[in-house]
C-alpha cells in the first residue's frame, strides 16, 4: 500500500555504477532514457554522450 510512497523518496541508483546516487545528476542515456548519475560517475556518462536533463 505504502509502496509508490517509499519508491517516491527511495534514493535513486546511479546508472553507471549501480550504487545510490545520492549527488545525483539527471541525464538521459544513450537510449534516450531518463537515468541519474552519481558525481563521480558524470565525467564517464559525459563519455557515454548521455545528456543533461534540466
Ligand atoms: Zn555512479
Amino acid at each position: 500500500m505504502l509502496q509508490w510512497l517509499k519508491n517516491l523518496f527511495a534514493p535513486k541508483k546511479c546508472a553507471i555504477c549501480g550504487k545510490q546516487a545520492i549527488d545525483a545528476r539527471k541525464y538521459y542515456n544513450d537510449t534516450e532514457e531518463p537515468v541519474v548519475v552519481c558525481r563521480n560517475c558524470t565525467e564517464y556518462a559525459e563519455r557515454r554522450a548521455f545528456r543533461k536533463r534540466s
